[in-house]
């Protein structure tokens, strides 16, 4: 039987999110003529149904977009993107997270001053192509330290890390590290997203304390994925759900299992009434008896992976 529910102190949609939905709601109250967005506004599949059942469309390339309005989601594009959609004439709404484009910033200064980049990230993800797309010949993916033997030891580059912003902090440790040892002379820049980090401390604090942590989110979404990711290696269990139609009762009658300590997060596109609905499911299941409590804030040591010169 459900005992407790611990909601993670920090928890669902971030800064860029709400940017982005605020900017696509707003464009489609406003325009005239077709709206559509290009990939998802934000990897949550409730948000995109959303948007869709207003009337405003998707699509995953510029080509398959013949008139009116393109907004760029919150995770990015290559400027070719942008080019090509000019050239088709269509009026653009740029929603990237700021986080986002500070990386493209990072790029564009540090480029012309000779450096070739090493990007830390998922190579087919959304953000990372766009990234990517600012100089791919100046840039390099890589997505796991076991990658980093197939790489010269490049010492007549001057080399620049950066880091997609949904990366686990603990991952991005690691790999800095390996790179350092690889190539002693590579500077770092931090563009791991706070709103991400403080999601994965939560749930990094909270896992002695619970049975299981629920990470209410879409697998579209890598910061979700990445939270359920974390769960299962420091709580043992960890599920990433869509909403509370994906609770298991089994997880908590003795069917199966009787976790009784539930710990509650979302990823960082996920939006509130979801969160809502698999609290309010976890007490039904509870009979009503279960404490909702609310994790306790904690100071922390600053983060020590800066920019090093
Ligand atoms: S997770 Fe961070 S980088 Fe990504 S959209 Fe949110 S605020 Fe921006």
């Amino acid at each position: 039987m459900i005992k407790r529910i611990t909601i993670a102190r920090s928890y669902g949609f971030c800064m860029g999110v709400k940017r982005a939905i605020g900017v696509a709601e707003e464009t489609a109250r406003n325009t005239d003529g077709p709206v559509t967005i290009l990939n998802e506004i934000v990897h949550n599949d409730a948000v995109v149904e959303d948007f869709r059942s207003k009337g405003v469309g998707q699509k995953f390339a510029v080509k398959d977009v013949d008139e009116g309005t393109l907004i760029i989601s919150a995770h990015g594009v290559a400027p070719s993107v942008l080019e090509e959609a000019a050239a088709k004439g269509l009026r653009v709404i740029d929603a990237t997270c700021p986080l986002v484009s500070r990386i493209y910033d990072i790029i564009k200064d540090v480029i012309p001053q000779g450096y070739h980049i090493v990007h830390f990230g998922d190579r087919n993800h959304d953000e990372t192509k766009g990234v990517e797309g600012h100089a791919a010949d100046k840039i390099t993916v890589i997505s796991s330290v076991e990658e980093l033997d197939q790489y010269p030891a490049w010492e007549e580059r001057k080399l620049g890390l950066t880091v997609q912003t949904t990366m686990g902090l603990e991952d991005f440790v690691l790999f800095q590290k390996a790179a350092r040892e690889k190539w002693p002379h590579i500077e770092t820049f931090d563009t791991i997203c706070n709103a991400t980090n403080k999601r994965q401390t939560a749930i990094t604090d909270m896992a002695p304390d619970v049975d299981i942590i629920l990470v209410v989110g879409s697998k579209t979404s890598a910061n979700s994925n990445r939270l359920a990711h974390i769960s299962r290696l420091l709580c043992g269990r960890g599920e990433l759900i869509g909403s509370a139609a994906d609770i298991n009762e089994a997880w908590f009658t003795g069917e199966e299992e009787t976790l009784e300590r539930i710990g509650v997060s979302a990823g960082a596109s996920t939006p509130d009434f979801l969160v809502d609905a698999v609290i309010e499911r976890l007490r039904e299941l509870s009979g009503g008896s279960a404490d909702v409590v609310e994790q306790e804030k904690k100071k922390r040591k600053p983060r020590s992976a800066k920019k090093v010169g």
